[in-house]
């Protein structure tokens, strides 16, 4: 290993430490977990807000309800279930092995390292700890550079909470992501984008290290004529524009049945006004993109669009100088454009119609397996349908992002949009590894065929 790094002496505390962490009692690691809920719940509630305010004016309700609510949630469901997860799983042992037992035991992992995102900097990070602290694990946290307010944060309560040899919190940018992921980590947590999933899952497979890969994608949100216009556009503007668009589950885009277009239009202007007054603007409840680079690379591909000759149905207002845009909705884009060719991951939503659900369903297969998949319709056979015939990691019918929400459902992606899961026993599974133990009690009747391979039969008769 390279001395020269500079985590090189934390990861190897970790290690000395890993055992002791690993044989703590479910009561210890239900105490460090209550210890984190107080500090989220009660102690830094207020500096949590205030923090993400800063790094990009998120309103303090969004905080407490996309950021700190989703950690105490996984925090309760984990306390409720550590126990029995933690619990040896005593399996079948057939007849051919009689007088052995087996279990399933849920080992810990050892150290592990957990890079999160910006754009949920809190969830991103505490809800893979829960895990990894249920799991009996050490960690190293490396939340994103693009909001240090929160990750200077999340570095004060981590330290405070925790000693370094157990869970530690580095601030940094992309080099110390890379200088960690030098280091034999024995399993990484990282939630990002696809392009940068490829580059931990190469440098994992140096040290053969396990990966939880939590990417992202374009999701689309498939409209019929048989659903409820009006509660699914009202379900569709919340979704997309909760964090400005920030959010990795987010409808990246939408196909709808052709002849819904101009109602869906009419629909998508009331519903912005409703949620975000006529100048979105000066909403209190409306985030803003989170630096000027991502706020560039939005207008930038809205420039493009409208170069290649789409229309900007609803919004397309921007302010430089606080990396404001508008609730943007666009229709009649080629497929060339940005914001058809990459995920969007900001507040612009791209209008797409179809003639037959068959269409629809091709065009979804054409493009990379998405993070989810949203099917608005009344219809049971167009919903199976959809559901049968496309892949995705996630499928919400008639609402948005609420698949996210229930811990007894894994969350993650499949292939390019993701690897292994999250949330509740399928985040303790990522941070653990399920061993096998077999314990012989008496003889065994494989232990009559051994060699000599001759005279078995006198064997078996003395
Ligand atoms: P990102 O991939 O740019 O960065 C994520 C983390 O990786 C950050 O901590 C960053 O410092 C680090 N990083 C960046 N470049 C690196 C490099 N070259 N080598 C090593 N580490 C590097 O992602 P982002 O911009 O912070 O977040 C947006 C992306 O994350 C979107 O694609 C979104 O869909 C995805 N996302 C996925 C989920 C999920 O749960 N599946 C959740 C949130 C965001």
């Amino acid at each position: 290993m390279n001395t020269e790094n500079p985590f090189s002496e934390l990861f190897q505390k970790q290690k000395a430490n890993q055992f002791k962490i690993g044989n703590t009692t479910y009561k210890e690691r239900i105490a460090k977990l209550k210890r984190l809920q107080d500090a989220l719940e009660n102690t830094y509630k207020q500096d949590i807000r205030e923090a993400l305010f800063q790094d990009f004016k998120k309103p303090f309700l969004e905080t407490d309800l996309t950021e700190i609510y989703p950690v105490i949630d996984e925090i309760k469901f984990a306390i409720s279930n550590l126990k029995s997860w933690l619990k040896p799983e005593k399996v079948a042992t057939p007849v051919s092995l009689l007088g052995s037992s087996s279990f399933i035991v849920n080992e810990p992992k050892g150290v592990c390292l957990i890079i999160s995102p910006w754009n949920y900097p809190i969830n991103l990070t505490f809800a893979p700890l829960v895990s990894a602290i249920v799991g009996g694990n050490t960690a190293i946290l490396k939340p994103s550079e693009m909001t240090p307010n929160t990750s200077k944060l999340m570095a004060k309560i981590v330290s405070e909470l925790f000693d370094e040899n157990e869970i530690a919190l580095v601030e940094g940018e992309v080099e110390t992501s890379e200088a960690l992921l030098e280091l034999p980590f024995n399993h990484i947590f990282f939630t990002g984008s696809p392009a940068v999933g490829k580059i931990v899952m190469k440098a994992a497979s140096k040290n053969l290290t396990s990966v939880t890969l939590e990417l992202g994608g374009k999701s689309p949100t498939i409209i019929d004529d048989s659903s409820n216009l009006e509660k699914t556009v009202k379900k569709i503007v919340y979704g997309k524009f909760t964090n400005a668009g920030q959010t990795c589950i987010a409808p990246d885009y939408v196909l709808l049945q052709e002849s819904l277009k101009p109602e869906f239009v009419a629909l998508f202007k009331q519903e912005v006004n409703t949620f975000y007054s006529e100048n979105p603007e000066s909403s209190d409840s409306y985030s803003r993109i989170v630096n000027s680079k991502h706020f560039e690379r939005l207008t930038k591909a809205l420039e493009d669009a409208k170069i290649k000759g789409s229309i900007v149905e609803s919004g397309g207002d921007f302010n430089v100088s606080d990396c404001y845009i508008e609730p943007t909705l666009v229709s009649n884009l080629p497929e060339d454009t940005t914001l058809m060719q990459e995920e969007i991951f900001g507040p612009i939503l791209p209008l797409k119609t179809y003639k037959t659900i068959e269409e629809a369903v091709a065009y979804v297969n054409a493009n990379k397996k998405p993070l989810a998949l949203y099917i608005f319709s009344k219809n049971k056979k167009t919903i199976d349908y959809i559901i049968e015939n496309t892949r995705a990691g996630s499928t919400c019918v008639n609402h948005i992002l609420l698949q996210f929400l229930n811990h007894n459902l894994p969350f993650g992606g499949s292939n390019n949009s993701g690897i292994g899961k999250s949330h509740g026993v399928f985040g303790f599974r990522e941070f653990t590894n399920q061993r096998s133990v077999l314990k012989q009690h008496t003889i065994s009747a494989v232990d009559l065929l051994i060699p000599p391979y001759t005279n078995w039969k006198k064997k078996l008769v003395n």
